[in-house]
């Protein structure tokens, strides 16, 4: 990729991250935001106070995306945001978040020469359980792994 298109390319991404907050902000009347789950209510608290698009909602906190391309970690159990999301939960937001948000696949790593299909999840980047399909911890919902992807791999940690 030159620089060329990776500017442009940014540029773009802004914008659809931008798009994608105020959908999401507006699609909610203020007056009925009470009557929604508590985690969709906290994924638009965050999008609203933080200018930040929710991809991964977790039991404690969310991971959001801003249009800067830069991550943060809504920490709901504390009450605060923190700004240094680890690569790995970046990737993993990002594997769940590139399914409504297709445009964000460009952030997502690319397949190296070297990488191999996950066993875990058959290369599909997903596990299916009981009824749900869950995200593979194994591969980070990509897939398939590579030496960059192993070394970025920490022990669960936002
Ligand atoms: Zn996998």
């Amino acid at each position: 990729m030159t620089n060329k298109t990776a500017m442009g390319s940014k540029e773009e991404l802004k914008k659809v991250i931008q798009k994608y907050i105020k959908e999401m902000i507006s699609s909610v009347e203020k007056e009925k935001i009470n009557e929604l789950p508590i985690g969709t209510q906290v994924a638009i608290m965050v999008a609203s106070k933080y200018n930040a698009l929710p991809l991964y909602l977790g039991w404690g906190g969310d991971i959001a995306i801003r249009p800067d391309c830069s991550f943060i970690y809504w920490d709901d159990e504390n009450q605060v945001c923190r700004y240094d999301v680890s690569l790995e939960w970046q990737i993993r937001s990002l594997s769940r978040g590139t399914e409504k948000y297709p445009e964000l696949k460009v952030l997502l790593p690319s397949r190296s020469d070297f990488a191999k299909d996950c066993q875990l999840c058959g290369g599909k980047g997903k596990i299916f359980l009981i009824k749900y399909p869950e995200f593979c911890g194994q591969c980070l919902g990509l897939g398939w792994l590579d030496d960059f992807i192993l070394s970025i791999k920490q022990s669960n940690k936002y």
